[in-house]
This record gives structure tokens, C-alpha cells and sequence, in this order.
């Protein structure tokens, strides 16, 4: 079957090219199986020498690779640099930090000597989102790799080209064919791909349908998976907030890649004494956003990724002002084919889909509590729980307020982010397990007991 991408800015079509067969898939699946041997065996230093490499090329390629990001997703091309800058940076701290995350760990029990040791599984299987095509790629592949697996990927539909530059740089950095291959795939054939048992495990990233159908053939399969799927994180936003503080970063989590994050704010959930002076504040500074050519350096709102996801956001927002929410900012389909401005809707209550649902692009909900504890009422009255963050000038009160939302990450006084030193997951329909640093790791290890009497 042929697939065509389209440039989400143009319009036009980007790319086309064809699913594999199977003869291509077996291919792939039996060169990872083959690579894992050798390099699991091989020591630390020699996959981190790999790794290294692979960091020095992103940076060099850096400028090639995010030009196809921006054309296959949208991303504004300042972002798309930093995501490669950021990737790059994985691959270097795993190479260095892995082996002590690996390390065999004694524990006093009543054998002569008992210990954990951490070993690798084999092939780790990948199903990957188009917002962040390089990112996310690399936020499982860095660990994997250090750890000792091999791995397959099959990126989002849309974003082929980002998976096959991802495979370039591998190549170029000179690791060895099969250690991680890219299956351009559908999704029966993913499913086919999970059952395999050259596979051991599957990560995704991406919708709560998508992590519902890929979870339920890894667990009809018994293999273990890692979910990382939407959010609708809080903002809360306390009478004794820093507004100078919060209202940037309100915007660079709203806003930054048209608002197509997992972890960007989503509800902003005000208390009495602030919320009139935030709102003025947030919105004023939301207003002088634009959505432009991703590729030009003054374009400050990133096209969305789809029309369809753009009609989708659209019908939320509709269905939220039918239903009583108050459009400050926004709220109409711009001209291009992906176009949304910036959007702020006051007012929004029970009931409503901007209340409830993911808005995944450049909306901002306007949640208004009585009170603190209302405000982390509300912030917990979500099915999602993947990130959140509270806005006060008392960190104290901050960190009480941050161990009561449900959340897999609180940040008081900081953007929401992703940093290779600390996990990153969700809980409720966010997901389940971990990515990044030491939990991270060993999410796809054998965590073996070792017990000499
Ligand atoms: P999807 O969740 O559908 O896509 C993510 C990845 O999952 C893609 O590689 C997709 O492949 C794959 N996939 C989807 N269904 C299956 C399946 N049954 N079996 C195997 N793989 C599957 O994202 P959408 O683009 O449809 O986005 C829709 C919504 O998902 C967004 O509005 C947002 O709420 C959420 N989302 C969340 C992300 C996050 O970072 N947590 C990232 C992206 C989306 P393919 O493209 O081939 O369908």
C-alpha cells in the first residue's frame, strides 16, 4: 500500500512511499535477533563510543534533519534544532551514566552473597508519535541501546523520513546492522510484529486508543510494555504566584509546538486573588502569537500536524462554547490548511469538553477554583495524570500542594519537561511505567536475583 505525507504548512504533498512486505519485516526481525548477541556482549565503554558518535552526528546533520521534521510535522524549525540538540544530549548521557545505572547491586540476606544484576532482554519494540519524531525515538533508543537490547522501530505514518534519518545517523555512526531497524509498517502488521518471539517488549508513545490497542496485544502476548500516553496537566496557579515567572512559561508549555505536547499546560486552574490579573496577563501575551512558515525564524505558532487533527480541536472548542465556555483569544480555523491560533477559553466548567478531554494544540482552558484546595480538587479531577505544576511564591506550600496532585511529575515554579536525569510517565490514563534515568533503564531488564548460600 502507498502513503503519501503532506507538508502540514503547504498543503501539499510532502512524501509518498509503501508499507513493507512481509518478506521486508521478517528481514528486520531476524536482523535484530541476529545483532543482539554480539552486542549485548559487547563491554560499556564500547557501546558508549557508539553512542558518542551518534551524538556528534545529530549535531552535525542537525540542520538536514530538522527540515524534514519541520516538513513531515509542522515543527517550528528553532524547535525542531533544539529537539535534535536535545536528543544528542540523551545519547551522551546515557553513554556515560549507563553503566553505573547497571551496576550489580548487593543486598544482605542470609545467602554468603546475594546481589541484582541488571541484564538486557533483547529486542525492544517501538510504536512512536509524530510530535516529537527525533525526541521521542531517542528518549527509549539512548537507555535501550546502552543497556545491551537491540530495537525496532515503527514511527507514526506521518513522519517516515524522520525515522529514516534517525537510521542514517545510526549507520554512519557505524553500528552494527540490526541493532535497530525501522519497519515501515501498518498497524495489523505491528500487531503481527509484538506477537513475534524474536521480540521481547513494546514501548509506546501516543493516544489512549492507540496505547489500549498496542498494551492489550503485548499483554495477550505476555510482553511487557511501557505506555506513555496523553495528559491534561494542570497549571495551578496560587494567590502568592510570581506572574512574571508563571505567565512565560504558561505560554511556552500552552503554545510551543502548537500545543501538541502530552505534557503541555492544558487547564489553567486559578485562585481568586490572581486568576483576573493572570488571565489579562496570559492573554495579552498569547495575543502577539501567529501562527507562520515554520521555516522562518519569526514565526511564533507552529502550523498543527494534520487538518483533521485541526478540525478535531475545532470541534472541541465549539462544544465547549456551546456548552458555556467564553472565547478570550482564538477560537476560529485560520486560512491554511492546518492553521489554529492561539485559543483562550474563560469560563470552562464540568460538562465541557475543554474540561474533560485532551486538547492537543494551541488551546488554553480557564479553569476558575474557590480556593487552594479547590484548585487541587480540580487538578485531580481528570481522567489523566501524566504532568502538572503549581505556581507560588511559598515552596514550601508548593511542595505540599505538588504530593497531592496525581500526577507522574509535579514541577512547582518550572516548565513541565522531560530531562534525562529524572522519570518520566504517567499514572491513570496517562499510562504506566517509566522512560529516562535510572528507572527508566530498567524498565526493559532482566532484574535478575543472583543468591550464593
Ligand atoms: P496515535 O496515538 O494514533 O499515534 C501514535 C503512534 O501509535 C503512531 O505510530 C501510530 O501509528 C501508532 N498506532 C496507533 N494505533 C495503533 C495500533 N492499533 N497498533 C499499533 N500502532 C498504533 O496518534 P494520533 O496522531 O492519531 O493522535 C491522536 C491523539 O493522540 C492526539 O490528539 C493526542 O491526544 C494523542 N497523542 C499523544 C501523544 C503523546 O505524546 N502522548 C503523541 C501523539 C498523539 P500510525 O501513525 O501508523 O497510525
Amino acid at each position: 500500500m502507498t502513503v503519501e505525507t503532506v507538508n502540514p504548512w503547504t498543503g501539499q504533498v510532502e512524501y509518498r512511499y509503501a508499507y513493507f512486505d512481509a518478506t521486508e519485516t521478517e528481514a528486520r526481525l531476524a536482523a535484530a535477533a541476529k545483532a543482539f548477541p554480539a552486542w549485548s556482549a559487547l563491554s560499556f565503554a564500547e557501546r558508549a563510543a557508539y553512542l558518542e558518535r551518534v551524538a556528534a552526528l545529530l549535531r552535525e546533520h542537525s540542520g538536514r534533519i530538522a527540515s524534514i521534521m519541520t516538513a513531515e510535522m509542522g515543527k517550528l524549525r528553532r524547535e525542531a534544532l533544539a529537539e535534535v540538540e536535545k536528543s544528542a544530549g540523551c545519547c551522551e548521557f546515557y553513554a556515560r551514566q549507563a553503566e553505573a545505572y547497571m551496576r550489580d547491586e548487593p543486598v544482605a540476606t542470609d545467602a554468603s552473597r546475594s546481589f541484582v544484576a541488571y541484564e538486557p532482554i533483547g529486542c525492544v519494540f517501538a510504536v512512536m508519535p509524530w510530535n516529537f519524531p527525533v525526541w521521542q525515538v531517542f528518549r527509549f533508543l539512548a537507555p535501550g541501546l546502552m543497556a545491551g537490547n537491540v530495537a525496532l522501530l515503527k514511527h507514526a505514518t506521518n513522519v517516515p523520513r524522520c525515522a529514516d534519518a534517525i537510521a542514517e545517523v545510526l549507520a554512519l555512526a557505524g553500528v552494527p546492522e540490526g541493532v535497530f531497524g525501522v519497519l515501515h509498517i501498518d498497524n495489523d502488521t505491528a500487531a503481527r510484529v509484538i506477537a513475534d518471539p524474536r521480540v521481547q517488549a513494546v514501548t509506546l508513545t501516543g493516544s489512549e486508543r492507540a496505547g489500549k490497542s498496542v498494551a492489550a496485544t503485548a499483554g495477550a502476548n505476555l510482553k511487557k510494555s511501557v505506555m506513555e500516553l496523553g495528559g491534561s496537566d494542570p497549571f495551578v496557579v496560587l494567590d502568592d504566584a510570581d506572574l512574571d515567572k508563571a505567565v512565560p512559561i504558561a505560554i511556552a508549555s500552552r503554545f510551543g509546538n502548537a500545543g501538541q505536547t502530552c505534557i503541555a499546560a492544558k487547564r489553567f486552574i486559578l485562585t481568586p486573588g490572581i486568576a483576573d490579573e493572570f488571565v489579562a496577563r496570559f492573554t495579552a501575551a498569547a495575543s502577539a502569537l501567529a501562527v507562520g512558515d515554520p521555516n522562518h525564524e519569526a514565526s511564533t505558532l507552529a502550523p498543527m500536524v494534520r487538518s483533521d487533527s485541526r478540525d478535531q480541536l475545532h470541534a472541541q472548542v465549539e462544544a465547549s462554547v456551546r456548552a458555556g465556555a467564553k472565547v478570550l483569544l482564538g477560537g476560529a480555523k485560520g486560512a491554511g490548511p492546518c492553521e489554529y491560533p492561539a485559543t483562550i477559553l474563560d469560563g470552562v466548567a464540568p460538562g465541557m469538553a475543554a474540561y474533560s478531554d485532551e486538547l492537543f494544540g494551541p488551546v488554553a482552558s480557564i479553569i476558575r477554583a474557590k480556593d487552594a484546595d479547590d484548585a487541587v480538587r480540580i487538578a485531580n479531577d481528570t481522567a489523566f495524570g501524566l504532568g502538572a505544576s503549581v505556581w507560588t511564591r511559598d515552596t514550601a506550600k508548593g511542595e505540599a500542594v505538588a504530593r497531592r496532585i496525581q500526577a507522574g511529575a509535579v514541577f512547582v515554579n518550572a516548565l513541565v519537561r522531560s530531562d534525562v536525569r529524572l522519570p518520566f510517565g504517567g499514572t491513570k490514563a496517562s499510562g504506566f511505567g517509566r522512560e529516562l534515568a535510572e528507572h527508566g533503564i530498567h524498565e526493559f531488564m532482566n532484574i535478575k536475583t543472583v543468591y550464593v548460600d
